[in-house]
């Protein structure tokens, strides 16, 4: 099985490379909004719609004003522009479908010094000793110390500074041997707002509520932060510390989700999850947070591919399965439940219950093949249709399961 996977180190740059490094994302923010601005100047001048403008030809009319406009850019590799404009017109096509299909995405912003700086290489890179040699940049140090990095042809690049400090993102293309199916027991999985998780087999994940816990420290250093007078050197450090909080609150996040995903993918022949409506949801502001804070489409992706890596299958139960408000012992329904229960009491047969754990119980009855399924039709395999969405996606490569891997699994 051929898999395309990412990891993600700290570099440990010295003062010559961070100068490069900052360079490189200037260039690639530069060329970006250049992009943009040219598109959008296209588009009031009516020469059409511009969804035909690729990356390739907008790099092309960059290299040509390169030389009498924009020299300053020779000091960078030419791949940081040119990456940067293919991320944009990615950001143009998914303004475009998000249209067609009545999805909302925004249209694609300017992007501002300093937030999210990044850029992407591709070209000469590889691993030496504890170094990363990138192209035009040299060779970095990385902070974390490996026997080996990993064995893989290597494709691309992406760095990012967060909370000034710089990480590397590398994508590899690997061969995976194909796993054998895992021959562990279904499990039923509730994402739950007061528990990350709750399993059918009775296990459950804590919430690391990094958000929640961190929130009453955030808001109180964001505050400080809009004290502090605009160009002044305290306001500098002020968005500094409150950088270096919002990337405590993701590490621990990403940290939490990827150990579950693994758990769950590698001990368990099939996973059976919700597909929860996250948008309805997202108009509850309450659950919203936590929500956001729990970061479902991460943990659904991840389990996506994970399943895929270690031989264990995906089920999502449609939206309109109902989880929650069936009895997981007689299969009465409620017809109403409020998020505020979190205990389940049924009328019929006098079942009383943990709220999550019943919805983990009903979610694993729907794989087993043994139970009449009254809610057949209501499940459907995900595994086969994302292998065909990413065959449509990926001429070439039908085979190809990306995915990306933390430093912590
Ligand atoms: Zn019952």
């Amino acid at each position: 099985m051929l898999i395309q996977r990412a990891y993600r180190y700290e570099l440990d740059p010295n003062n010559i490379q961070r100068t490069s490094l900052s360079q490189h994302a200037g260039v690639a923010r530069f060329a970006y909004n250049w992009g943009l601005e040219q598109r959008i100047n296209r588009y009031r001048n009516n020469q059409g719609n511009d969804r035909f403008t690729d990356a390739m030809r907008q790099h092309k009319l960059l290299n040509s004003l390169k030389k009498d406009q924009f020299p300053w850019m020779y000091e960078t590799s030419k791949c940081a522009p040119q990456e940067a404009l293919r991320n944009l017109h990615r950001a143009f096509q998914n303004f475009y479908r998000g249209l067609k299909s009545g999805k909302r995405v925004g249209f694609p912003r300017f992007k501002r010094r300093g937030v999210r700086d990044s850029f992407r290489l591709t070209g000469t890179i590889r691993f030496e000793g504890q170094k990363i040699q990138l192209p035009r940049i040299g060779k970095v140090k990385i902070k974390e110390k490996r026997k080996s990095y990993f064995s893989g042809r290597i494709l691309s690049a992406t760095v990012q500074r967060r909370a000034n400090r710089w990480f590397v993102s590398v994508t590899v293309k690997e061969n995976l041997a194909d796993p054998s199916p895992i021959k562990g027991s279904s499990v039923g999985v509730d994402i739950g707002v007061k528990t990350l998780a709750t399993l059918s087999d009775g296990t459950t994940f804590a919430n690391p509520r990094a958000l929640g816990r961190r929130l009453r420290k955030l808001k109180r250093l964001s505050k400080s932060l809009s004290r502090k007078k605009k160009g002044s050197k305290n306001r500098e450090k002020a968005k500094l510390r409150l950088a270096k909080m919002y990337l405590k609150i993701f590490n621990i996040r990403q940290d939490t989700l990827h150990k579950l995903s693994t758990h769950l993918a590698k001990s368990h022949s099939k996973v059976i999850i919700e597909d929860l409506c996250v948008s309805g949801m997202m108009k509850n502001r309450r659950l919203a947070r936590v929500i956001a804070d729990v970061g479902f489409f991460k943990f659904r992706r991840q389990l996506e591919y994970k399943c895929q890596w270690y031989g264990s299958e995906l089920v999502v139960a449609s939206r309109t399965f109902p989880s929650s408000k069936m009895c997981s012992r007689c299969g009465h329904r409620k017809k109403e439940l409020s998020l505020s229960e979190r205990e389940y009491h049924c009328e019929e047969c006098g079942l009383v219950i943990d709220r999550d754990f019943n919805a983990a119980l009903n979610l694993v009855a729907v794989s087993l093949p043994e139970t009449e399924n009254a809610c057949g039709e209501e499940v459907r395999l995900l595994t086969d249709s994302l292998n065909l969405q990413r065959a449509a996606s990926m001429k070439q490569e039908p085979n190809i399961i990306s995915g990306s891997v933390s430093r912590n699994v």
